[in-house]
């Protein structure tokens, strides 16, 4: 089957939804795609209180909100894999797992980015079975367990205050003796009891049997082995932005897509960036909503000039 829109924005996280609801409201047909379910990172993020106008929110509970009031001005959500796209071509063209195709005039990405892993051996065997890279997700099935958390970072930290919800004790391992997170989530985490940090190691295996059952873990100065028990391990080691299906299209910087600064214009005309997958300095939910806001407006002075 072959369809037509105007404007498409690919990818439905904080980004996509904000520029679709910029777009729709301009007046552009609209097609939103998205592979699996709407809502990109911030869906699997329990906690979300530095999104201005909203003192707290639960990530999905601010997907559901953001994808109903995208929609609500016309702009369609559609639910498929792409296979390819062709962004050259006037129009550009997409096709779909499926084979079907969508041809449109504009072009948003807005695919974000997705958990890196390890790389280390066990990882990807113990996958759903002890291994995971979401706890808003899978946080619940450690009730009363012992587990560990992975990484330094702001993910890390927040999602470890999220998982003592459940676990008997957590134990964030991490390479430096330095955290990166944002201070006030530092100061929460060393006040709970439950949580205890590992410093400086790195895991060199996930071990188990049927099941995951601990970390073999490397001390980055003495290089001594230790291994800790956890039923499972939850991974934030950062993100990797999701552009394989344009890299040899548009300009790309260490695999993040450039966009112009004022319009998030690609290098390919028609064609604009928005959130996690650009080359930006901070990504986070508000950046994102801004970013798509900005492409679609963009988009549409685009299709303006070009006499659409
Ligand atoms: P991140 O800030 O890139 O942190 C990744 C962490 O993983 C770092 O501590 C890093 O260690 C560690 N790491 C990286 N590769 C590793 C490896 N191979 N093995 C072991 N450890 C490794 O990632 P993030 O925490 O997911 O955050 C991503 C972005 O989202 C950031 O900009 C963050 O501020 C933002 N974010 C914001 C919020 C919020 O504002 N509430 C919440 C979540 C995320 P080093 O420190 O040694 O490099």
């Amino acid at each position: 089957m072959k369809t037509s829109t105007e404007i498409v924005i690919i990818g439905s996280g904080p980004a996509g939804m904000a520029a679709a609801l910029y777009a729709s409201r301009a007046g552009r047909e609209t097609v939103m795609i998205e592979k699996y379910y709407p809502g990109g990172q911030a869906f699997q993020t329990f906690h979300i209180e530095n999104y201005p106008g909203i003192k707290s929110i639960d990530g999905p509970g601010l997907s559901e909100v953001m994808s109903e009031q995208a929609t609500s001005f016309g702009a369609k959500l559609m639910i498929q894999e792409i296979r390819s796209m062709e962004l050259h071509t006037n129009p550009k063209r997409i096709t779909f797992r499926n084979g079907d195709e969508l041809e449109a005039q504009a072009v948003i990405l807005a695919m974000g980015a997705q958990p890196k892993h390890m790389e280390v051996v066990g990882e990807k065997e113990y996958t759903g079975k002890g291994v995971s890279y979401c706890a808003t997700c899978d946080g619940a099935f450690y009730r009363g367990k012992e587990i560990a958390v992975v990484g330094g970072g702001d993910s890390a930290l927040e999602e470890t205050l999220f998982l003592t919800r459940f676990a008997s004790k957590v134990t964030i391992v991490h390479r430096r003796n330095e955290f990166r997170a944002t201070k006030i989530i530092q100061d929460r985490i060393r006040k709970e009891e439950k949580v205890t940090l590992l410093t400086p190691y790195t895991v060199k295996e996930v071990m188990g049997n049927e099941k995951m059952t601990g970390l073999q873990l490397v001390h980055r100065e003495t290089n001594e082995e230790l291994f800790l028990p956890a039923a499972g391990v939850f991974v934030y080691v950062g993100y990797a932005p999701q552009t394989e299906l344009v890299a040899d299209q548009v300009e790309m910087n260490q695999n993040y897509v450039v966009a112009d600064e004022v319009t998030l214009a690609t290098s390919v005309p028609g064609v604009f960036a928005a959130g996690d997958l650009r080359v930006k300095t901070l990504r986070q939910v508000v950046t994102a909503v801004a970013d798509g806001a900005i492409a679609a407006v963009s988009a549409d002075h685009w299709l303006d000039h070009q006499g659409r």
